[in-house]
């Protein structure tokens, strides 16, 4: 059995590609797979963690036990996902709280109330005076996320405006205006001091050196770093291998984990990650 070193911890995951569009029918992606995201979620579930994973894109695995998926397509839809989720406001977590262990509960049920009540005007009533039943449930399960983990492959750019119809092939030649995505990561973690973040970094070259800027630059707790160079780990192989770098609040420097099953990687990162997250 694995030891529960995430026991009540929730913990948010971004996981696979973005989708941006170009027009009705065509997008901009990557060959993001979420496999590595799913894996972590996985991992984190058997560490005792309560998981929300926010998957990008078209990813086609299925959802693990236990883990509440929201699912978007582009980067401006994740970031808005994202911050919800950290912040216990998202609709989808509504009932979580109260329900993780009731599966016979009707989901919709609790929030239908508010807007099934109807007022009565009859009287002196002073419709003032009532609670209200959205704030109030709200206020109840609203409870802010413990870690955030990026897994997912962001776009780095979408079309500035996406065609309201489809691109007609007129042209010989055609130009594309891209715009800058926000940076999920850095913004949630800059955002929230007190939350405990991770990131990933794909680098081909000169790995630390380019982790420890990130680390710092979007404040974050962990970098887990995989050498894209090598055609035999990352994107859609099963296999990984990743150097871990902490931030200089903790006592670990670095540690390495040798090529693996994502699977297995994910199991010593959510390891690491509860480890380090009540120092
Ligand atoms: O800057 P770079 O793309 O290398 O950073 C990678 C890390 O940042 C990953 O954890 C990725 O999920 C996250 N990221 C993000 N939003 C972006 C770009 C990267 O959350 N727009």
């Amino acid at each position: 059995t694995t030891p529960q070193l995430l026991a009540g911890k929730r913990v948010v995951i971004t996981a696979g590609p973005t989708v941006e569009a170009i027009d009705p029918v065509r997008y901009l992606s990557n060959h993001s797979t979420g496999k590595m995201g799913f894996a972590l979620a996985r991992a984190c579930v058997a560490a005792g963690a309560e998981v929300i994973l926010i998957t990008g894109g078209k990813v086609a695995l299925p959802t693990p036990l236990k883990v509440t998926r929201i699912d978007v397509l582009s980067a401006q839809d994740m970031l808005t996902a994202a911050q919800q989720c950290v912040d216990g406001t998202h609709s989808e977590l509504q009932y979580i709280s109260e329900d993780e262990h009731d599966h016979d509960h009707d989901h919709g049920h609790h929030h239908d109330h508010s807007h099934e009540h109807s007022h009565d005007h009859h009287g002196d009533c002073d419709c003032g005076d009532e609670q209200d039943d959205v704030t109030v449930s709200t206020d109840d399960n609203v409870r802010v996320a413990d870690i955030f983990i990026a897994t997912a492959a962001v776009a780095d750019y979408r079309t500035e405006e996406a065609a309201p119809q489809k691109i007609k092939k007129t042209q010989d030649a055609m130009a594309l205006k891209l715009v800058k995505n926000p940076d999920i990561l850095a913004t949630i973690s800059l955002a929230h001091p007190e939350l405990f973040v991770v990131g990933f970094a794909a680098e081909t070259q000169d790995v630390e050196h380019y982790a420890r800027g990130k680390l710092i630059s979007k404040n974050l707790d962990l970098i887990a770093c995989n050498d894209v160079s090598r055609a035999d780990i990352g994107f859609a192989s099963d296999d990984n291998a990743m150097q871990v770098f902490f931030s200089e609040r903790y006592e670990n420097d670095s540690v390495m984990l040798e090529k693996a099953s994502k699977d297995k990687i994910a199991e010593q990162l959510a390891s690491i990650i509860g480890e380090t997250v009540w120092q």
